[in-house]
């Protein structure tokens, strides 16, 4: 099967481009905001979504504050990392990777360091396929009274996110997952109480890329009139188009797709056999931004899926990073890959790829199977 080239804009449509004016960028941050239903002020931030996530915790953090970073993958991670440069105190709540955190979990962590201030959170994990209740975990937070910064980046579209329901104090997105749209800008969400924190922390970025405090001082306290430098107008443009596409097709349309996408993937993988099961043990806490499978013992997981991609180059299919390389295998079904034709030719794959990887003993393969399963819970 050959592919076409990959279409590229001409290059007048991205060349000589005026930058959008205050009114416009003002404008793509209520549109941002009504997406998250906040009516907290949003920011946007001209860099990836590490942009706002690591000013968040410089803001936040400084020696004498303790944080509680709830790790269940690799972004958790870097928090963690960035929390004791800023001179915290952290106790990292690890959960595995295959699950969930809960709000029990968290509350008895807050009851043990009971001068937790801050609490670091990833909402859906790309990487690893697992979700988190943040309604219930923020609540639990919101009751001790520490300040909650959330990564959303790969659950905004993908899933319900409702920062302000769910008590969320810092909340970053990014285009680039179910949103389908440019990864060179982000957005976050900020809480008056998390406004005081920063401004209270003489530690907290300013006068810097990473300073939130910078954007509310020149151009939100100004009132939003002049914006404080040249704003990166592809990737702005880019964001506007992909809020109007949301904006047309509906929201709950675009998570609907990739929660059928992620059951459907689930259910394929159960009825492909060949050993591989869903990495995330249950479906309540499997991501729909993703889902995470773990390969049969004695295949490596990253041959597996580089087998599978000479097959078909244009699958959403990847190895888990790091040390997940040799177990796990990541089916990246958001944006234009949360559909069912996507899920089942990355099955078939998969399938394809383990029945000539697998040696003799090993659990039989059954394609069609699968297919019929992804037809049915897409259904
Ligand atoms: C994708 C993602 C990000 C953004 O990071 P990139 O690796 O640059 O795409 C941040 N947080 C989470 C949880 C993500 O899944």
């Amino acid at each position: 099967m050959t592919h076409p080239a990959p279409a590229r804009p001409p290059h007048d449509a991205l060349l000589d481009l005026a930058p959008p004016t205050a009114a416009e960028f003002a404008a793509v941050e209520r549109r941002v905001a009504a997406l998250l239903d906040t009516g907290n002020d949003v920011v946007i931030m001209q860099g990836e979504a590490l942009l706002p996530l690591e000013g968040c915790v410089k803001g936040a953090a400084r020696p004498g504050s303790t944080a509680l970073n709830v790790v269940t993958g690799p972004y958790g991670q870097t928090f963690g990392g960035w929390l004791r440069d800023c001179g915290a105190t952290v106790h990292d709540l690890e959960v595995p990777f295959s699950g969930a955190a809960s709000a029990e979990q968290v509350e008895r962590a807050l009851r043990e360091h009971p001068e937790t201030d801050f609490v670091s959170l990833v909402h859906a994990e790309a990487a690893t396929g697992n979700t988190n209740p943040v309604g219930e975990i923020g609540e639990v937070v919101r009751a001790h009274g520490a300040l909650l910064m959330l990564d959303a980046v790969a659950s905004v579209a993908a899933e319900p996110l409702l920062p302000d329901a769910w008590g969320v104090d810092l909340c970053v997105i990014g285009a680039q997952k179910a949103m389908g749209g440019p990864a060179g800008v982000s957005a976050v969400s900020v809480s008056e109480r998390a406004w005081a924190r920063l401004a209270g922390n003489p530690r907290a970025p300013r006068r810097s890329y990473l300073s939130l405090l910078d954007w509310k001082e020149r151009w939100i306290d100004t009132g939003r009139r002049a914006l404080p430098h040249a704003p990166a107008q592809l990737e702005m443009a880019a964001l506007d188009a992909c809020l109007a596409r949301i904006e047309e097709t509906g929201l709950a349309a675009v998570q609907d797709r990739h929660a059928r996408a992620a059951a459907a993937a689930r259910a394929g993988a159960l009825a492909l056999g060949g050993g591989l099961t869903p990495y995330v043990h249950e479906a309540s806490a499997a991501a729909p931004v993703a889902t995470t499978l773990r390969a049969p013992a004695g295949v490596d997981a990253s041959a597996l899926v580089a087998k599978a991609l000479a097959a078909d180059p244009e699958l959403p299919l990847i190895a888990g990073g790091g040390a997940l390389a040799a177990e796990m295998i990541r089916v990246n079904h958001y944006g234009p890959h949360a559909t069912a034709s996507a899920v089942t030719r990355s099955l078939r794959a998969l399938g394809d790829a383990l029945a000539v990887t697998a040696g003799t003993g090993a659990v039989p393969v059954d394609t069609e199977a699968a297919a019929r399963a992804v037809a049915e819970a897409w259904a």
